[in-house]
């Protein structure tokens, strides 16, 4: 994801004024409800998302036409299939900034696919495939533990404890885990500006998110519609700290409302902050383009002027960061809103 490109393509395009960071108050009469008169949620197993976390991490770098890319694909397929999920595959060609054609492909699997309301979970599957933010090794592969891998894995792990569920257990929603691919091979002006960005990006396209940016040309299911999505991205990080971000505000309000009270609620409160923060690019612009309102949960540094964590876009961003406590708190919280429907 970027921050830059969001500037100039959400302001091109929508006319988005990008949001300063400003406090918002918490409403007290939900932050106070007490626990017990919510919905049975069951347990979101943190060592679960973890093991999926590593397992991911272990093909190693996931970047489109590498073979690593493909078998972890193919797991991520038979895995979430061995839950019981609907599992389609949508594959699509694309060409990156720097004039790569790749073979990409977007996953979907559907839990309980004929519930008439849905709630969709994004996150990208994909690695970028150097480390231009670090200042060591710029042009290395990165594990993108945090950055693709702790997403899929709190996807996966909330799908699996759902397929556990006998039906008077269930949530009242249908959900989707949509799987994006080729999120991360987009092009950074401030790490990359020995290259030329081949692509243009006009009337919205952008060299980031091209798997969202496929999908929501391309609907699949067709005519695909959700209440609302969560796009989950570096969701697994030690002190992981998540803002509420612009385009999630612009679009989708009340749904941020719902999550960050909800963690609140189930004494998440140190993760899910409520400060109010600028938009940046990011699968969810595209799928909120789609008519799906999203909310982005991407972890966000509180202080100082970095608009990443440090590891982002560099060789740290590996399985010594990732960390159980943050993992928990992403999941078990969407658990929970899920429950709450
Ligand atoms: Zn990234």
């Amino acid at each position: 994801m970027s921050f830059q490109k969001v500037c100039a393509s959400l302001l091109a395009v929508a006319g988005v004024v990008l949001l300063t960071a400003c406090p918002s108050e918490k409403p007290a009469e939900t932050a106070d409800q007490p626990a017990a008169q919510a919905p049975a949620t069951p347990a979101f197993n943190a060592d679960s998302a973890y093991a999926y976390t590593a397992k991911q991490v272990a093909f190693g770098p996931r970047v489109p036409n590498k073979p690593a890319h493909v078998a972890c694909g193919n797991y991520l397929v038979a895995k979430l299939k061995s839950f019981g999920l609907s599992v389609r595959e949508q594959p699509f060609q694309a060409m990156t900034f720097d004039g790569t054609q790749i073979s990409g492909r977007n996953i979907i699997a559907q839990y309980q696919p004929t519930a008439a309301r849905r709630v969709a979970i994004f996150g990208h599957w994909d690695t970028r495939p150097f480390a231009d933010a670090d200042k060591q090794h710029k042009n290395a592969p990165m594990d993108g533990a945090s950055d693709g891998a702790s997403a899929v894995a709190t996807a996966m792990e909330i799908a699996r404890v759902l397929s556990l569920q006998k039906d008077k257990q269930a949530p009242n929603v249908g959900v989707d885990f949509i799987l994006f691919d080729a999120e991360d091979w987009g092009y950074e002006a401030d790490t990359q500006a020995d290259k030329k960005n081949q692509l243009d990006e006009s009337n919205g396209n952008s060299s980031w998110c091209l798997g969202s940016q496929y999908w929501a040309k391309h609907l699949l299911p067709a005519g695909y519609k959700a209440e609302y999505g969560v796009l989950l991205d570096m969701v697994g990080a030690k002190n992981g700290r998540f803002t509420r971000e612009g385009t999630s505000l612009q679009n989708a309000r009340a749904v941020v409302d719902k999550i960050w009270n909800t963690a609140a609620q189930i004494g998440y409160s140190d993760y899910f902050l409520f400060s109010d923060t600028g938009a940046i690019l990011d699968d969810h612009v595209y799928t909120n383009q789609a008519g799906v309102p999203t909310v982005d949960i991407y972890d966000h540094p509180p202080y100082g002027s970095a608009y990443f964590p440090d590891y982002h876009h560099a060789t740290t961003d590996n399985m010594s960061i990732i960390d159980r406590k943050t993992m928990k708190a992403v999941g078990q919280t969407l658990l929970q809103v899920l429950y709450q429907e």
